[in-house]
């Protein structure tokens, strides 16, 4: 079995799904070859002569798509050519192979019946459940991780002040106080790294849980006097009542006045972002605040947010940058790769005989199409 990777052709996207540290791993585990586009790797440093290295074969997008059994993409394909402006990547792609990729199906129902009529077998890295033996394979995880610390530097990249205190010749300077909305893997990350920068940190949750993993990172976590737990399923949160996002929404605009920098990461799986943060909070903030939307891609968590864009209101900057991984694509694509591999080689390589075993859960809830069959959604398992 071969397996390829390509150049991403999303605009803008720099990650690459395999790096050539784990081209070896796989060629090591039994994959008789492994193609690689030339240039694939080149926004995140990893050059062509890395991947010749370790063993790959380089050649051109064409025969990367052409020969190869299982391909790996970080971005879902495009039903367009995308940045290349050349052959539609869906079309490229070898009929009855093997994709590893994000998918999003949900929000790409065109895409997964063109790749079901192709008879590609396809695989959503974000839908991979969240079970402990599925963790090394947590992309979006590992994504999260990435955007929340990314986050806190393109905050302070704007902000016109320190983030830690400091005591001077020239004079006191103040911490900084940073606001973090949603200590989900995301906020809890930009909570250890904004506190690793020594700002002050406070994070709102709905779910109580979050509380202990906040103060263990040293942040302050803030309260409504409402007690609704926010915990849905599988640990993710759940849609919250009018009256519990009224009283968060008092809480955040008495914030407002005093924070400097927001970051907000409040998401529910499959629902838009719930609004948290009006016009009017954003112009309570002091001049030369800075708000930063993780939730931007699924509509923005503040009023003002443009996703993709930082704009300025009111005199605080507001960015909606929509692919802060593909910010850090080194540290991204080491990430992805080393989930994406973990995954293909938990299913066997060609001695240890690759299979797609419907009875696996991982596979079961993250497999799309299979046999010219729309697999997803996974039949919900019986509550234990
Ligand atoms: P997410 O990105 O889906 O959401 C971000 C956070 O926003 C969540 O913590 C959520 O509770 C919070 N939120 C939602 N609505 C809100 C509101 N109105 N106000 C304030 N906060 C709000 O979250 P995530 O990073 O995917 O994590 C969700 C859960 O999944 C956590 O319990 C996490 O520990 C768990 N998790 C488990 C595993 C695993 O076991 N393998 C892996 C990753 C995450």
């Amino acid at each position: 079995l071969s397996v390829g990777v390509v150049c991403e052709q999303f605009p803008g996207e720099r990650r690459v799904a395999l790096t050539p540290q784990n081209v070896a791993l796989l060629l090591k585990k039994g994959f008789k070859q492994v193609w690689v586009e030339n240039g694939a790797g080149f926004q995140s440093q990893f050059l062509d002569e890395n991947y010749a290295a370790a063993g790959a074969t380089m050649a051109s997008r064409d025969q990367v798509y052409s020969s190869s059994d299982i391909l790996l993409k970080v971005r879902a394909p495009l039903l367009d050519g995308g940045a290349s402006h050349g052959p539609h990547e869906i079309d490229l792609i070898k009929n009855g192979s093997t994709l590893i990729s994000f998918v999003y199906p949900a929000q790409n129902p065109e895409l997964v019946k063109a790749l079901k009529e192709k008879d590609v077998t396809l695989f959503a890295m974000d839908q991979v459940p969240r079970i402990t033996r599925a963790q090394t394979f947590d992309a979006l995880s590992s994504m999260a991780n990435i955007a929340g610390y990314k986050a806190v530097l393109e905050a302070s990249n704007v902000f016109g002040r320190f983030l830690t205190g400091q005591v001077t010749a020239a004079g006191k300077i103040p911490p900084t106080k940073i606001l973090i909305i949603g200590a989900g893997v995301a906020g809890l990350s930009s909570l250890a790294t904004a506190r690793r920068m020594g700002a002050i940190v406070r994070c709102f949750d709905t779910r109580p849980a979050a509380r202990e993993q906040v103060e263990s990172l040293g942040g302050e976590f803030l309260e409504v006097s409402i007690k609704e737990d926010g915990t849905g399923v599988g640990g993710y949160a759940k849609t919250m009542s009018k009256e519990f996002i009224e009283a968060e929404m008092a809480l955040f605009m008495e914030q407002c006045k005093e924070i400097d920098i927001i970051i907000t990461t409040a998401l529910i799986p499959g629902k838009p972002a719930p609004k948290l943060i009006t016009k009017e909070m954003v112009a309570a903030m002091k001049q030369g605040s800075v708000i930063v939307d993780l939730a931007a891609e699924a509509g923005g968590n503040c009023e003002v947010t443009k996703p993709g864009q930082m704009i300025v209101h009111d005199g605080v900057s507001v960015i909606g940058y929509t692919d802060l991984p593909s910010r850090l694509p080194t540290q991204s694509s080491t990430l992805y790769s080393n989930n994406v591999t973990k995954y293909l080689l938990s299913m066997g390589t060609e001695d240890k005989k690759f299979r797609v075993d419907l009875e696996d859960e991982v596979v079961r809830r993250s497999i799309v199409t299979h046999k010219k069959e729309l697999l997803w959604p996974a039949p919900v398992p019986p509550p234990p």
